[in-house]
């Protein structure tokens, strides 16, 4: 086929690049659910990643994570079959190359829910990604949140707490999310980053 003018313009990597989304933000600041509503609302492919945390009473092998022992998560990165992958709370996660090369043979934006550390390696990679850091209205919210939801010990709920501040600190100093967006109000949250993704996916066409 022949090379159109928008082909020579977008080399092949930043064009897989522009529609990666990261979503980042502390453990319990309600990722997963503004992310499930702006998948909905924007029809974007999410990411599957791996992990070698235990499964969770609810979870699905597969379709929440690729859940790995620890051995085979390290022959996967050795193999170099992760985008990004990170230790978090002492447990490895990792986007797998197939899920960003998967979205882009559809065609399709994928969001990526990962932590800072994975979407400062994502932003390195395709600087022209974007990144939204997903902030706690307030640092008791959140402990409140964590405590709540009650999906871990309470020491680990602490951890993650205590984990929190600093992810968010790491965030800025490394200057690579272009957006923050506070959830005090969860409607309010997912517009925005409604309008975050159409406004650069608009600016991209
Ligand atoms: P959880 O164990 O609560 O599902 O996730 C813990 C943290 O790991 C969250 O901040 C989540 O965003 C992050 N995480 C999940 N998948 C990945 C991944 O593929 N890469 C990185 N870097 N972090 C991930």
């Amino acid at each position: 086929m022949p090379e159109t003018r928008k082909d020579r313009a977008v080399p092949p990597r930043q064009a897989a690049a522009r529609a990666l989304v990261v979503l980042s933000g502390p453990s319990g600041v309600g990722k997963t659910t503004v992310c499930r509503e702006v998948v909905k609302r924007l029809g974007l492919a999410e990411s599957t990643s791996a992990t070698t945390r235990k499964i969770r009473p609810g979870e699905t092998d597969g379709a929440d994570y690729y859940f790995l022992s620890r051995e085979e998560f390290e022959r996967r990165i050795a193999a170099g079959q992760f985008v990004e992958w990170a230790e978090v709370f002492g447990q490895l996660y990792g986007t797998p190359v197939e899920e960003v090369e998967r979205a882009r043979a559809d065609g399709r934006t994928l969001l990526l829910e990962i932590d800072v550390q994975g979407g400062i390696q994502i932003k390195r990679k395709f600087p022209e990604a974007m990144a939204i850091l997903l902030l706690p209205p307030e640092p008791q919210a959140l402990r409140a949140r964590l405590s709540r939801r009650g999906t871990e010990a309470p020491e680990e709920a602490e951890r993650r707490f205590a984990k929190a501040t600093e992810e968010v600190a790491t965030a800025r100093a490394a200057g690579c999310y272009d957006a923050e967006v506070v959830n005090d109000d969860l409607g309010a949250a997912i517009n925005q980053v409604v309008s975050i993704i159409e406004t650069r996916r608009k600016r991209n066409d």
